[in-house]
């Protein structure tokens, strides 16, 4: 586990390219432990893209992504998963009708690109209850420890997207990366997902995370890189960030 404050993920002049299309352009970022870090920016402004160079989901068209010290663009996602990344999607992906514990035992092994059936399938007894025992901790702490049993389609979507975090925790990363974590949640869930988050990075851990809500980030984050059409327009704690001129100018001026 790195140390406070070590840079543990970091972006150098990464530009990616769709044929003519400029997402991301000479963006350079840094996520150090024991720090949460928004991208935020308008809609079409590259933070996916950008969220994807960094996962290893995709590869950047030039410049470079860092991890832990070494270069990881073009190398294959597993094995950056077992270096300790770690990412939740988007859209909550859970088996609504297996239990909340197998959901994350699961999602553990799920890594890779398998099927979630083969992946069951090619199980024996043994890894299977590693994988259960590591789901039962991690579910712990986040918090859902009295709902292991539950059907995992019965919880209220803060509850699920808590879940994807305690899958996410089962592969023991030292970075988490989050897309819009807090979309859909009523403010009691938010508080709660808040709540886990500043819990993981006072262990330590990194979070890079994408989002729109405003009211979640500025009072949770602790630093905000801002991106419009591709590029970094700011970079600094949220109160800078709320009074910058290119940031307001970006979001009144009708993308986002
Ligand atoms: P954001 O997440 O900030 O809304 P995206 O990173 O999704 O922005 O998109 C940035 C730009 O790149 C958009 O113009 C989008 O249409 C384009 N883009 C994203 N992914 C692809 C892709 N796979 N192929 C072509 N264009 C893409
Ligand atoms: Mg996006």
């Amino acid at each position: 586990m790195p140390n406070k404050g070590d840079v543990v993920l970091e972006a150098k002049n990464v530009t990616k390219k769709f044929g003519g299309l400029v997402a991301n352009n000479d963006m350079s970022l840094q996520v150090h432990a024991g720090e949460i870090l928004a991208l935020i920016g308008p809609n079409g402004a590259g933070k996916s893209t950008m969220f994807n160079q960094l996962s290893g989901v995709d590869t950047p068209t030039s410049g470079e992504v860092i991890f832990k010290g070494e270069k990881i663009n073009g190398q294959y996602s597993r094995k950056i998963a077992q270096q300790g990344m770690s990412r939740t999607f988007q859209h909550v992906k859970i088996l609504a009708e297996m239990t909340v514990l197998e959901n994350v035992a699961i999602g553990g092994h799920l890594r890779g690109h398998q099927g979630v059936f083969s992946s069951l399938l090619r199980l024996d007894r043994v890894e299977e209850n590693i994988l259960l025992n590591e789901a039962k901790l991690q579910l712990e702490r986040v918090g859902l420890g009295e709902y292991l049993y539950a059907e995992a389609g019965s919880l209220a979507l803060g509850q699920q997207r808590i879940l994807e975090i305690a899958r996410a925790l089962c592969s023991d990363p030292c970075v988490l990366l989050l897309d819009e974590p807090a979309a859909g949640l009523r403010l009691k869930e938010k508080e709660a997902l808040a709540a886990l988050l500043l819990k993981l990075k006072a262990e330590g851990m990194a979070i890079l995370l994408v989002e729109h809500d405003m009211d979640f980030v500025m009072n949770l984050v602790d630093r905000i890189v801002v991106m419009e059409f591709g590029q970094k327009i700011a970079e600094g704690l949220p109160e800078e960030i709320q009074k910058n001129e290119a940031v307001l100018e970006a979001y009144l001026g009708g993308a986002a």
